[in-house]
């Protein structure tokens, strides 16, 4: 998970309360949320959509309400639907959600579990966990087309370009202009911005002599 800086005012189509999906929302939410699906980070256009944080049950305080709107891919958003109401906030600064779950990246494309973990007990940790865990690894819900088995697919076809990059930055036999080029891949992987960051941080955060080797600020 990533954390994202919710902007003010709410989109002004919100206020007329017919639609919360309406061009102005969609762009900015597309743009916090760097266009990525807020649970599984994956950067999907035509899935991406409007989520409800809270499930709003046909109420308009909180369907239309700017703070509970995300941006979720269709997967996720199904899986998710009313049964998790009470998952870590992404856009409360006060959470750091991704010190709060710990993503280990699958080893090979075929690999049938992706670890996930909680770093506390608190509740809302343990349930954010439990959504993001099924979302990896269940292979019986939601879109047929998108299965647990394509993410994590996915998930390590961009585990592997790291994998590459610490390789040519290691390599005894890579030129100078190759190391710096790869130096400046492997922190461009670590923004937020970035296709399941959550996974390329915590595999930087768990090799702390790579970590102070590149010179970066993991929050
Ligand atoms: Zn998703």
């Amino acid at each position: 998970m990533f954390n994202v800086i919710r902007t003010q005012p709410a989109p002004a189509s919100l206020a007329a309360r017919r639609s919360y999906s309406d061009g102005d929302v969609i762009i900015e939410l597309k743009r916090i949320f760097f266009d990525k699906c807020y649970i599984c980070e994956t950067k999907d256009p035509l899935s991406l959509n409007v989520e409800h944080f809270y499930a709003h049950l046909d109420d308009d305080e909180k369907k239309y309400d700017w703070d509970n709107l995300f941006f979720a891919c269709a997967r996720c958003n199904n899986i998710k639907r009313h049964h998790f109401n009470d998952l870590l906030n992404c856009t409360d600064p006060a959470i750091n959600v991704f010190r709060a779950i710990r993503h280990l990246p699958p080893v090979t494309p075929f690999s049938k579990e992706i670890r996930i973990e909680a770093t506390s007990v608190d509740e809302r940790s343990q349930r954010t966990a439990e959504l993001i865990r099924k979302i990896f690894n269940d292979d019986n819900t939601g879109n047929k087309e998108v299965t647990g088995v394509y993410l994590r697919k996915r998930v390590f076809h961009q585990y592997s370009r790291l994998l590459r990059h610490i390789n040519t930055y290691i390599n005894e036999d890579s030129l100078p202009a190759e190391r710096n080029d790869a130096l400046g891949r492997i922190k461009n992987m670590l923004g937020d911005d970035q296709e399941y960051s959550a996974f390329i941080r915590w595999a930087i955060l768990d090799s702390p002599a790579l970590l102070a080797e590149i010179g970066v600020d993991l929050p």
